[in-house]
């Protein structure tokens, strides 16, 4: 036996051991790829680092010895340092998705994949389950929601995306009408938190806090719940049926809600915290940006935003005549089909871009022109003219597009002399929202210049003790989906602090991606060209005649079809992958070495029982020792030298070739998926 010093402590430990089996022994995490109890220590990786004093550098601890009176650390930030940069130079050649594109953009995190999977087995309820544990609102998110995850999909370079919005509407349609899904709910905590405003952020946090057991009372200032959803997206996108469906799911599992209840009017915050363990803010961007032009307090001049809420308040409004809208979002979209509804005789928006900049839904954009919208680019309002009190005409002036601004979009410049006018009996102002940021400071709130809450260290906590807020009142107008997806995470902090948990933010999701669309390769993707289904919908006539639902569904057939045009994107072991579970754990950057060379390599599927994807081998050595040395076989070994050094079967063959006997050692010990087989399990001993 030696005595050394192991992180500060006095420890006897058997002579010749390494400091890794010393350090394993103590319970001291020492993260390594390489070692392999059947190996001797190879020291490749480089991961296993640690300090011993007196020597000049960091010192592999896998092939290092204990001598007597050596002092050892094994978690400096020196080490950390060192380790972060191994594992980011080993991933700066790991080419491949860890999860699939469509699952790494989606705000909420939704296991698509694995959905559309179900889907294809016709497991509508699992599916739909596969939904809920990030997305609680999929009957409305698969009519509403703005897609991200389409436009990552990989099937994109082979012809169309995957519809993977109108099979999330599919299985949610079909759940809600044969026996719905309901999450088991925890046993009660004993713990009360008030949600103000009942949009998709509220409704959300609801969902998880009642899941996890908390009672909760949303208090919403309007008549009925849903926010912006009842509120501001019209019905012929979003039934209200449909919307009283999925939030009827949220009251069932024991959530109240109480409607006609306003922060500042009929409650007030300093009772609320009284009453309640936690409090959460969702009161949204209702506030809307005026033109900002002369002729403004005309009659005749409408808030978008006010126009719609109306709307959904079943408000008799009487628009006829030409209406110019003002604005190229998803309000003034909406603000223009739904006057043409009403009986309008010209619609026409006016946008100071072009259509490529329109924040609003391509497929809204799309819509709006085959229902008859007329749409007017590289133009913006400069004065309302009036006759007798009313509108009677816009001026506006011509713009060209200069430097690219804040946002990234090129900055809309006038045309000095340009200005025209258009005669209209309405103007519609759909330029941007904001959350109403006086009822906030009132209440104490800390609040941006852009009028949204603040909220610290990515917690969603606000400067408040116990309130938490998210949705559109933090991240200014946004989408149902990330309202959604902060809904949830809010959830999560409010339970560490009922708990009495340090609260912290949320990691960013670490994922290596094989890159955008246009970096990868179309030969990778040799599949079958199969064209995307169609979402059926209500003809011209029936559309403009009323406010029926538009979009009317997959049928099954459909459904399955979609779900079967997934690629199945993303990495087999993706939880299991130690490569990167130790990215997370070491933080490393995915970006450091990003411009360098990446090797690319094609798949040897060659073997039925073993595939191999050299695209994601690091080169750790141990399965081809493992097949050398323990084996005797020598399906694989090492071939070239520096940067070009790879493991592969001799000669240019495919592991079909080789005498490999399948016995899945080298799929065993392999610490990422460069090696896979559904029949031999990684490792979990070095998980
Ligand atoms: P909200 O949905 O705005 O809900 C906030 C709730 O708080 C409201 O019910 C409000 O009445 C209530 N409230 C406000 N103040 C108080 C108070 N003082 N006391 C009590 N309650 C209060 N997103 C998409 O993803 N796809 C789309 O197609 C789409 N279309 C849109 C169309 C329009 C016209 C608009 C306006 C938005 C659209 N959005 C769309 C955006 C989306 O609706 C919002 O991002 C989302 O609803 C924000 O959710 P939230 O819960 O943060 O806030």
């Amino acid at each position: 036996m030696v005595k050394i010093s192991l992180n500060g402590k006095e420890v006897q430990v058997k002579e010749n051991a390494t400091i890794l089996e010393v350090a394993n022994e103590y319970n001291i995490d020492i993260p390594t790829l390489c070692n392999d109890e059947k190996l001797a220590p190879f020291g490749s990786c480089w991961l296993c680092v640690v300090e011993v004093e007196g020597a000049k550098s960091l010192v592999p601890s896998c092939a290092t010895k204990v001598r007597e009176g050596m002092v050892v650390r094994t978690d400096t930030e020196n080490i950390k340092k060192a380790r972060r940069l191994c594992l980011e130079l080993l991933f700066s050649d790991h080419y491949g998705d860890c999860l699939p594109p469509c699952q790494a953009t989606c705000p909420a995190g939704v296991d698509i994949k694995k959905y559309l999977a179900f889907t294809r087995e016709g497991n509508y309820t699992e599916a739909v389950k596969v939904i809920k544990e990030n997305n609680p609102l999929p009957l409305i998110c698969g009519r509403v929601c703005t897609r991200p995850c389409e436009e990552a999909c990989r099937r994109n370079i082979v012809d169309e995306p995957v519809a993977i919005d109108f099979v999330k509407r599919f299985v949610a349609d079909y759940d809600n009408q044969n026996g719905s899904f309901s999450p088991e709910v925890n046993k009660s905590s004993g713990k009360k938190v008030a949600l103000i405003g009942a949009g998709p952020a509220s409704l959300s946090a609801a969902y998880y806090l009642a899941i996890m057991g908390h009672a909760c009372t949303i208090y919403e200032a309007l008549p009925k719940p849903g926010g912006m959803l009842r509120y501001g997206i019209p019905e012929y996108r979003l039934p209200k049926k449909v919307l009283d469906d999925e939030i009827k799911k949220i009251t069932d599992l024991g959530v109240e809600i109480k409607n006609n209840m306003a922060l500042g009017n009929e409650i007030t915050l300093e009772d609320l915290r009284k009453d309640y363990d936690a409090v959460f803010i969702g009161t949204g961007a209702h506030g809307s940006y005026k033109l900002g032009v002369e002729g403004e307090d005309l009659e005749g001049i409408l808030s978008g935003i006010e126009f719609l809420r109306d709307m959904g308040l079943e408000k008799e409004v009487k628009l006829k005549g030409k209406i110019a809208i003002v604005g190229g979002g998803n309000t003034a979209i909406d603000a223009a089909r739904t006057s043409l509804r009403l009986g309008a005789d010209e619609v026409t928006i006016v946008y100071r871009r072009t259509e490529k900049e329109m924040p609003a839904n391509d497929i809204e954009i799309k819509e709006a022109k085959h229902e008859g919208v007329n749409l007017h680019f590289l133009a913006a309002p400069t004065k309302v003219i009036g006759e007798n009190g009313k509108v009677k005409a816009i001026e506006c002036i011509k713009m060209e597009l200069g430097e690219p601004d804040a946002s990234g979009r090129q900055r809309p410049v006038p045309i000095e002399g340009s200005n025209f006018t258009i005669d209209i009996d309405f103007v519609i102002a759909a330029i941007g929202q904001f959350p109403q940021a006086d009822i906030l400071q009132q209440e104490g709130f800390e609040t941006s210049r852009w009028k949204t809450i603040v909220t610290k260290n990515g917690s969603y906590v606000t400067n408040l003790e116990g309130v938490f807020a998210a949705g559109d009142v933090v991240t200014g107008a946004a989408t149902a989906v990330e309202a959604i997806a902060g809904g949830k995470k809010a959830a999560i902090s409010i339970d560490r602090y009922l708990k009495g948990e340090k609260l912290e933010g949320f990691k960013n999701l670490f994922t290596v991606s094989k890159g955008a669309l246009e970096e990868i390769d179309k030969n990778e993707f040799e599949e079958e060209r199969k064209p995307r289904q169609k979402m059926p919908e209500l003809n011209l006539d029936e559309r403009l005649a009323s406010f029926k639902e538009v979009e009317l569904g997959l049928d099954e057939h459909q459904a399955q079809e979609e779900a079967n045009r997934c690629l199945k994107c993303g990495c087999e072991i993706e939880k299991d992958c130690i490569l990167r579970n130790y990215g997370m754990e070491y933080e490393a950057n995915l970006e450091k070495f990003k411009g360098g060379k990446k090797h690319k390599y094609p798949l040897d599927l060659s073997y039925t029982k073993i595939s191999r994807d050299p695209n994601k081998c690091i080169r750790c050595g141990r399965c081809a020792r493992i097949c050398v040395e323990v084996k005797k076989i020598g399906a694989l070994g090492f071939v070239n030298r520096g940067f070009e050094a790879i493991i592969d079967p001799p000669f240019g063959y495919n592991l079909a070739q080789t005498n490999c006997d399948g016995c899945g050692e080298c799929v065993i010990s392999c610490p990422t998926a460069a090696l896979y087989s559904e029949e031999f399990p990684k490792n979990k001993a070095i998980l």
